[in-house]
């Protein structure tokens, strides 16, 4: 049986309650203008909607509406019905039909939420974000206001305005994680260290640690600072503190780990990220396998033991290195770095998006922070 359009769904309840309440609560003389006789508006809305024509059945309900609180109340509803749907053409000439009309204060501030509700939807980031300015400045929805702006403004990537929405939750007692104000500060930072401008980058870290403290991605930061001032072991050891923080950032990480360390440093480095992962219960060892393959597949003979124990437990891993039993270790190790670099290794843990990379913001979800390791093989 095909799908019934929507508008079978909203406006032929919509009409029967209009008409149900018209007879119960006396609104009714907007729709029955005497005993027995329907309002003529009415009735050409329930004659539009039999012949499918939903757009002109919505103007012909909109004109009889009053602004009685059941009426609003039957506003509100279809509105953001029609929002739901992702009708938001119909959505927004419903919220506008309201604010068209004398609201009392209290009701004006919810239609423009509405409204700004239904830009946001229909994509128009800007429409969006003047109308929940003008409800932050209100009180009783302010709090839901600032939320939106705030997601807008990560939207936008618009930082500055982010990090100013979040200290005006804050003075409303209605903060969200405090990391989200140090990872504000650390995409400034960024930006600062992208132009060359090293004092404000600095700045802005001091900023998010103080938000935040032992917060992996302002020393990793931190780190690209020092580098860029020519303080390679002051980069190292923040880099290899970030990483002892957070190990997902190791698959990302272990190359710049390893040029820092230098040709001289760098199995010294690596024996110690084996000492460090082995006395570790967790994933540690196994990021660090994957890790070693995936960037320096020449280095792994050095951990070939670990190696080993961790591909017997990978089934595609395991495969090859059986298919490579009696050549060298090295075969094996170039093998599995060319089927890794084809790999997914990061996944959204709320919502499941992989990636190749590390986000500190989830692109499919927004949510921070949220990204951990994993290896999804992918065979040709
Ligand atoms: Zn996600």
């Amino acid at each position: 049986m095909p799908a019934l359009p929507l508008f079978v769904w909203i406006l032929i309840p919509l009409a029967l309650a209009i008409g149900i309440l018209a007879g119960h609560y006396g609104w009714g003389r907007r729709f029955v203008r005497r005993r027995g006789r329907m309002h003529p508006d009415y009735l050409a809305g329930l004659d539009f909607l039999i012949n499918e024509q939903p757009d002109r059945a919505l103007d012909r309900f909109l004109k009889v509406m009053d602004t009685s609180a059941d009426s609003l109340e039957t506003h509100f509803a279809l509105g953001s019905l029609y929002r739901r749907r992702g009708e938001t053409d119909r959505a927004i000439r419903v919220h506008r039909n309201l604010l068209a009309r004398g609201l009392t204060t209290e009701h004006r501030e919810q239609a423009l939420l509405a409204l700004a509700q239904d830009y946001l939807r229909a994509g128009l980031l800007d429409r969006a974000e003047d109308l929940f300015r003008q409800v932050s400045e209100g009180n009783r929805l302010r709090s839901r206001a600032l939320e939106a702006l705030r997601a807008i403004y990560e939207r936008q990537r618009d930082w500055p305005q982010a990090l100013e929405t979040y200290r005006r939750l804050e003075a409303l007692d209605l903060v969200p994680p405090r990391a989200v104000a140090a990872h504000y500060l650390c995409e400034m930072a960024a930006h600062a260290l992208e132009r060359g401008d090293l004092d404000e980058s600095r700045r802005l870290l001091r900023e998010a640690r103080r938000r935040a403290p032992a917060f992996p991605r302002a020393a990793l930061l931190r780190a690209q600072v020092a580098e860029r001032e020519g303080r390679g072991a002051l980069a190292l050891g923040l880099l290899g503190w970030a990483v002892e923080r957070a190990p997902r950032l190791l698959q990302d990480e272990l190359a710049h780990l390893l040029r820092l360390a230098g040709e001289e440093g760098r199995e010294k480095l690596l024996d110690d990220l084996v000492l460090w992962a082995e006395a570790r219960e967790g994933s540690e060892l196994k990021g660090l396998v994957y890790a070693v393959l995936a960037v320096a597949p020449d280095l792994a003979g050095r951990l070939r033991d670990a190696v080993e124990r961790v591909v017997a437990r990978e089934p595609t891993l395991h495969a090859l290195h059986l298919a490579a039993a009696g050549a060298p270790f090295g075969v094996f190790a170039a093998q599995a770095s060319a089927l890794l670099a084809r790999a997914e290794t990061h996944r959204c843990a709320d919502c499941g998006f992989t990636a190749r990379r590390f986000y500190w913001q989830c692109p499919g979800c927004q949510a921070w922070d949220s990204f951990e390791n994993c290896v999804i093989i992918k065979l040709r």
